[in-house]
């Protein structure tokens, strides 16, 4: 299999867009990816051809439709490497598959348990276990992180001890691109007997992942990050732990026997799935994952790193230029900050030149705050990006430069 990026382009529509008379060039993959043709016409192909609630219906239409978002898991399941189809349960996106999990680990946690999270997660993945902190009295401890943007696995060492319960840290950083060594820090914190959630929201959007070899009990996932709808995700957890796990939401679907006074809980996934789920993005998903699998895995982990070197390169040559985020270890980002402005004022001219990056604290404030800056400029890359469009980039940044001084 090969790599044809002008064939991958041709599937994205939007890619066709032009902004202030220029061709768009969309650089904010981490916030959200554009979606292939692929993924839209399955959206509309189920609502033109089997809308229909799911599971309980006693028709065609419902058949299909449970068929569809059935596969649609199996696809998930295997995409993650998941042991059993049953530990992958539909949620809006990462940010609820983690309050899922905060839910049910707030009612196991007591006064002086621990709990470690890290300096650079996304808010999703912070202010949620501070909240399950503030309700238990347990203690939210965070692992540093490094001038390069690493997080400090001797601060993290020194950390974990018998009252770690749970550790919580993001598979690759959204406001820096780094990846953490998540195999690794999930071993150690298992060697205290913790449970561990990888926060997969930009990790999966780069390839396969494998939860069975990273040995954690959590993993988390948008599907508008790797080429799928909005407001669709999933959480990914072991039958061992999610199955004693307390519920979620309460509702039809996710019960076994109801009487008026007590009721008792339907087995996985669906004891997590309360009420109508949102079938046609779940079977988009599916589609999105299944469109992005397909595509040479190691031609596409080839021009990522490419992207990424290249405007690095360009980056480091760049005056007044800073890189924030310089790890050994990094996908798809480039956080920047120039010494001529505020990243606000960067984005609002970069985009003047139909570039679209992403400019503020991308919800990493504790991690801004670490680095000093009030924010930066984002420019992450995706498969359809093209070397030219980084070449661009940097050549608006040049006007920019010129504009702001
Ligand atoms: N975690 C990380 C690392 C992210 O980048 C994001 C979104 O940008 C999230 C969590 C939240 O994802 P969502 O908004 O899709 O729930």
């Amino acid at each position: 299999m090969s790599f044809d990026i002008a064939a991958i382009r041709e599937q994205f529509p939007i890619l066709k867009r032009v902004i202030d008379g220029n061709p768009l060039i969309y650089l904010d993959n981490a916030a959200t990816t554009q979606k292939p043709q692929c993924v839209i016409d399955a959206l509309v192909d189920y609502y033109t051809t089997c809308n229909s609630n799911v599971h309980r219906g006693a028709h065609r239409l419902a058949d299909e439709a449970t068929r569809r978002f059935e596969d649609a898991r199996d696809i998930v399941k295997d995409f993650i490497n998941a042991p059993k189809r049953e530990e992958v349960i539909w949620t809006t996106g990462t940010t609820e598959a983690i309050n899922i999990v905060a839910n049910g680990l707030g009612s196991l946690l007591s006064a002086g348990d621990e709990i470690i999270a890290t300096e650079m997660d996304h808010h999703a993945n912070l202010v949620t276990w501070q909240q399950a902190c503030k309700a238990s009295g347990a203690v939210l401890r965070t692992i540093p992180v490094t001038d390069a943007g690493e997080l400090d696995q001797a601060a993290y060492d020194a950390m974990l001890n018998e009252r770690t319960k749970f550790v919580a840290f993001p598979h690759v950083s959204n406001a820096l691109g780094t990846v953490n060594p998540v195999k690794a820090m999930t071993a150690k914190a298992k060697a205290v007997g913790a449970w561990v959630l990888v926060d997969g929201a930009q990790g999966a959007a780069h390839g396969y992942v494998d939860v069975q070899d990273i040995g954690c009990d959590f993993y988390a996932l948008s599907g508008h990050k790797i080429y799928g709808p909005m407001g669709i995700g999933a959480l990914w957890g072991k039958e061992s732990v999610l199955s004693t796990w307390p519920v979620w939401r309460t509702g039809g679907e996710m019960i076994s026997t109801v009487t008026l006074q007590d009721a008792t809980w339907n087995v996985l996934p669906y004891r997590f799935e309360a009420g109508t789920p949102n079938v046609g993005d779940a079977i988009a998903m599916g589609e999105a994952i299944r469109w992005f699998s397909a595509l040479d895995q190691e031609a596409v982990a080839a021009h990522e790193k490419a992207l990424l070197d290249r405007a690095t390169e360009l980056a480091e040559q760049f005056e007044g230029l800073t890189i924030i985020g310089t790890a050994k270890e990094k996908i798809g980002v480039l956080s920047f900050v120039m010494d001529q402005g505020h990243p606000a004022d960067i984005g609002f001219l970069l985009d003047r030149q139909g570039i679209a990056v992403r400019t503020g604290d991308h919800c990493a404030q504790p991690l801004m705050a670490r680095f000093g800056v009030p924010g930066t400029a984002r420019a992450s890359f995706a498969i359809y990006n093209t070397l030219e469009e980084v070449d661009a980039l940097f050549v608006a940044l040049k006007k920019v430069r010129t504009m702001l001084a």
